[in-house]
């Protein structure tokens, strides 16, 4: 049965965390994102028949980091198939950091756990169709913008590039996969690619509409294309529920209960099959790295509106 929230209850909600917004730290280890001003919070619902709501901060942009694992993993599986996406990278939750190293040595067969870590989303970003990171780059934006139904949507330079000088662990993961045979071509590229898909650089109603996409089973909301395949849509959402909060998926799951991304930059984007597409965003994360006030937002959401999948 569908479900609404509306334009009252969001900003009720907005009002109630901010006192939230100076708990937890603005990340360092990109140094474009440690300027980022934890005050800036916002919230939007992309319901099913394409109304949108939202409240807090609407002006401001946000980059997708993480969240855009989820968009590539789709675009992946579109150019190369399930079968050969699969055969490079695996289907498990890892209870490792995010960008950690080990599972790659002890893993048999050698190959990342999963593609929501980082050494998954290189492999993948690795797959997308293109013969040059520029020709990549350009699939992958216009697919988002096919997903956010807005041509406006590029990356962030300035964040990208912060993020490629200072990308070191991520390229020690992709020289491992280099020599596993996982990564193929070129590092350098893969990270150029890599780093510029994380800075792909949006709004709050810009990502609840791609999370709308997800919640409508990869069917364009007004016009019902399937932009993405239905079967593709729902291993991206499965994976938002296994491994799509980092090391915190599992008590995300029971606490909130809805397919969720999260992202370093502070956004959180959430697909929900009655609901639509959410996106929160926040930029001081907890120690696992998730928003905290988009952690607060989602919790209230989803006790409120009942909205647990399981
Ligand atoms: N670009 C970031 C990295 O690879 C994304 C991490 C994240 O959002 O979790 O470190």
């Amino acid at each position: 049965m569908r479900k609404k929230v509306n334009q009252h209850q969001l900003e009720g909600w907005i009002n109630h965390v901010q006192s939230f917004t100076h708990l937890g730290k603005v990340p360092d280890y990109i140094p474009a994102l440690a300027k980022q001003n934890p005050e800036n919070i916002a919230i939007s619902i992309v319901h099913l028949n394409g109304e949108c709501i939202k409240a807090g901060n609407l002006e401001h942009t946000f980059t997708l980091q993480s969240i855009s694992k989820v968009i590539s993993l789709a675009l992946a599986l579109m150019d190369q198939g399930e079968d050969y996406v699969f055969s490079k990278v695996g289907m498990e939750p890892t209870g490792d950091p995010f960008h950690s190293i080990a599972k790659l040595e002890t893993s048999n067969p050698s190959k990342p756990l999963n593609p929501m870590i980082n050494a998954g989303a290189l492999a993948v970003t690795n797959m997308v169709e293109g013969s040059t990171p520029d020709q990549k780059v350009g699939r992958l934006l216009s697919f988002v913008h096919e997903l956010a139904g807005d041509n406006s949507i590029t990356y962030d330079e300035e964040v990208a590039s912060s993020e490629f000088k200072t990308s070191f662990l991520n390229r020690s993961l992709s020289f491992f996969m280099k020599q596993t045979g996982v990564v193929e071509g070129s590092v350098e590229e893969l990270l150029d690619t890599y780093t510029k898909q994380c800075a792909i650089d949006v709004n709050i109603q810009q990502l609840a509409r791609i999370g709308a996409v997800f919640a409508n089973e990869g069917k364009d909301l007004e016009t019902g294309r399937q932009i993405i395949p239905q079967h593709y849509a729902r291993i991206c959402k499965t994976f938002m529920v296994t491994c799509g909060m980092y090391d915190a998926s599992g008590s995300f799951a029971i606490r909130v209960g809805i397919p969720a991304k999260s992202g370093v930059s502070g956004a959180i984007m959430g697909a929900h099959k009655d609901l639509g597409g959410i996106a929160v965003f926040g930029p001081a994360l907890d120690e696992k790295g998730n928003s905290v006030v988009g952690m607060h937002l989602l919790e209230m959401l989803a006790n409120r509106e009942d909205l647990f999948i399981f």
